[in-house]
């Protein structure tokens, strides 16, 4: 299927462009990028003179930033087109609904894709945590906000989300990981005095069987980076690390399913291929929803100012 791209920018290029180009379902026919473009392939900087001259490409995948991404995905949806979003699925949690709701009325797909819950090992992880009691699971998602965002000026601003950003690709594991449902109990949000969004943040949810759940996001980590989940059980510790590509099980490292699809984006296309042919969405809300919640009870704690 023909399939056109939106945004050309850091994770068009370093992931969506090199996944079509090997996926058997896709084949990349337009760019739509006001500076950015794809050799060799069809390129537009108007969102809406590509909608009127390629009507016969039904499928597009947005790559903004989520809060210009919104309007693009209206447009593309009420021409009927099914769309593809990067995550987060949008800037506030009522816009993904009415995208949804627009996407069920056109009869088009809808997918929010949340990459992280695609890495190598998070099926295996959550398969040995099911049916086991869990006590205890702890997140720490630190990371250098100058090495992996430079010169991202939106991520700092409203709708941006700050160390969000990266932290709610661990949400999207944990709430794949865990089958009951958690809810925000309390967070702080630590933000540079000349920034709109935090550098940092501490989060703690409530579980129904009672289990402590932290998270500690920061982007202020210099050196090794960290990307890893931990969980104690009646049972055992896990421990999922490398953003869900490594895992090890009391000590024990455990391989990858070597005959599955490898890498998170691959996997995110082969998965996008099957709701557009059956014209249904995949949007689940559920990572979004903590970090709307962090925002609304997070105690505020101000900080120095952040400069690059
Ligand atoms: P980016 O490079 O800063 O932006 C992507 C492209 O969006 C830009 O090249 C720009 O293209 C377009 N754009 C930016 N602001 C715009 C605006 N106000 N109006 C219209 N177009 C605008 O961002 P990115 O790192 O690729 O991230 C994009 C999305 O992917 C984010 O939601 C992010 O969370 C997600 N993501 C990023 C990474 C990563 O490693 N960076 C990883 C996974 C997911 P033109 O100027 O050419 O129009």
């Amino acid at each position: 299927m023909d399939l056109a791209l939106v945004g050309i920018g850091k994770i068009a290029r370093d992931q969506h462009v090199p996944s079509l180009d090997a996926s058997p379902d896709w084949k990349l026919a337009a760019t739509i990028s006001r500076h950015g473009s794809v050799d060799g392939v069809e390129q537009f900087t108007s969102f809406e003179q590509f909608l009127d001259a390629r009507q016969d490409i039904r499928v597009v995948s947005l790559c903004l930033p989520p809060v210009p991404r919104f309007d693009y995905a209206v447009q593309a949806i009420a021409t009927g087109r099914h769309v593809m979003l990067e995550k987060p699925p949008g800037a506030s949690v009522a816009e993904c609904q009415k995208l949804l709701a627009m996407a069920r009325a056109q009869g088009v797909a809808l997918y929010a894709t949340w990459h992280s819950r695609e890495a190598a090992m998070v099926d295996a992880a959550r398969d040995w945590l099911a049916g086991q009691k869990l006590r205890k699971l702890t997140v720490t998602w630190q990371e250098d906000v100058r090495r992996w965002h430079p010169g991202q000026d939106w991520i700092w601003e409203p709708g941006g989300l700050g160390v969000f950003d990266p932290g709610i690709n661990a949400l999207s594991i944990v709430t794949k990981l865990l089958p009951d449902a958690l809810h925000l109990s309390a967070a702080e949000l630590i933000t540079p005095e000349n920034r709109q969004c935090p550098i940092a943040a501490k989060l703690r949810f409530a579980h129904p069987h009672g289990a402590d759940i932290r998270a500690d996001f920061d982007w202020r980590k210099e050196g090794d980076q960290i990307w890893r989940i931990e969980a104690e059980t009646d049972s055992g510790r896990m421990t999922l690390d490398a953003g869900g590509a490594q895992l090890s099980i009391n000590g024990v490292p455990q391989q990858s399913d070597s005959a599955a699809l490898s890498g998170e984006y691959p996997r995110l296309y082969a998965r996008f291929a099957e709701l557009v042919a059956s014209g249904s969405c995949d949007v689940d809300l559920a990572p979004l929803r903590h970090v709307a919640d962090a925002f609304m009870i997070g105690r505020r704690e101000i900080t120095a100012p952040f400069h690059e």
